[in-house]
């Protein structure tokens, strides 16, 4: 048996209650630390599961709470920007609001044991002789047996176990997203559609008709938090529809949207592959005490599978 007892996650979005979730299976007891000073209830839009990211959320006993908020969705639509389609095939998804699927999360971690503490921030961290030494923004420090980064894609823990990781990548495209009327643009229920044209779309139909979308604005840099939100929504909505004019059905749902309907998503971002080590310190005789890390970069789907890292070389 294991006799790793406690363990530190580093961030409350997806990944942390998951993987609290995850750890209270195996008797260890989590702390989460979030910087943020609550919850991030109405913070963010939807996000999207696939069918393994489900298969996760069930093994750890929150599938009937997903059920209740998610919806279903059963096949993806491919169409170009005349609206002809082009490839159609069964694939199981879920799309939910992100703060609902935090919110169930952290619920369920906190029925399991778990104790989430807001407005703390992971600064740095150590190893120490019996565990892992953890250090925060006001000073507080933390022993813990195990640290568990699930701190996003601009993760301390990651550059704390290696700070020679690389960082994230711009991808050239501002996301934004919206909810609205459907007006001439046919979506099939429990159907997602992607549209491929000079310009991506991907939308679906809501249960109450209305349509979901979300779309990418390409930018040549990376676009500041600070630039996005000192820009006026009416201003973002009007580029989105100069780039989008003349494919369907983008132009005819940007030509319903209000700026209050848009929602910036921010820049997209891809993780480069991270270079994978691990080992036994010496101090440890053997892997009684765990002593392990692991990427902090993980989803809900990843977190369960994340590689287990340690803190030392071998
Ligand atoms: C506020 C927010 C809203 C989002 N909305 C959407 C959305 O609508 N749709 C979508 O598809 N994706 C969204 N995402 C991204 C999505 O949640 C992640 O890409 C994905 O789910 C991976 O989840 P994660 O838990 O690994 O990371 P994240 O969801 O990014 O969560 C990481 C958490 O760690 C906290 N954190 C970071 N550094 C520290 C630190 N040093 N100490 C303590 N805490 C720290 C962050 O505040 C954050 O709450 C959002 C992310 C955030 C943070």
């Amino acid at each position: 048996m294991s006799s790793v007892r406690s363990a530190l996650i580093v961030g409350a979005g997806v990944a942390g209650p998951a993987a609290a979730l995850a750890l209270a299976k195996v008797g260890i007891r989590s702390t989460i630390v979030e910087s943020h000073p609550g919850p991030a209830d109405g913070v963010g839009a939807v996000i999207t599961l696939a069918s393994n990211g489900y298969d996760v959320l069930r093994t750890l006993g929150v599938a009937s709470s997903v059920d209740a908020e998610a919806q279903r969705t059963f096949e993806v639509h491919m169409s170009d920007a005349g609206g002809q389609t082009f490839a159609r095939y069964p694939s199981s998804g879920f799309v939910m609001a992100r703060d609902a699927l935090s919110g169930i999360l952290a619920d369920h971690a906190a029925r399991a044991g778990s104790r989430v503490e807001y407005g703390r921030r992971l600064v740095g961290a150590e190893a120490a002789s019996d565990g892992v030494v953890a250090h925060f923004e006001d000073g507080a420090e933390l022993a813990t047996d195990l640290v568990v980064g699930a701190d996003g894609i601009h993760s301390t823990v990651r550059g704390i176990i290696d700070p020679d990781a690389p960082d994230p990548v711009y991808e050239g495209v501002l996301g934004f997203g919206g909810i609205t009327d459907a007006g001439a643009t046919s979506a099939d229920p429990g159907v997602m559609n992607f549209a491929f044209g000079r310009r991506f779309l991907g939308y679906w139909r809501l249960p109450d008709g209305r349509i979901c979308w979300y779309a990418a604005l390409p930018r040549a840099e990376e676009t500041s938090w600070r630039q996005i939100e000192g820009t006026p929504s009416s201003s973002w909505l009007a580029r989105l529809r100069a780039e989008y004019a003349g494919l369907y059905p983008a132009e005819d749902l940007l030509a319903l949207s209000t700026p209050d309907d848009l929602v910036t998503t921010g820049p997209m971002l891809r993780m480069p592959p991270v270079p994978h080590w691990h080992g036994a310190r010496r101090r440890f005789r053997s892997c009684a005490v765990l002593h392990l890390w692991t990427r902090g970069i993980a989803g809900a789907g990843e977190c369960a599978r994340a590689r287990q890292v340690s803190s030392g070389p071998a």
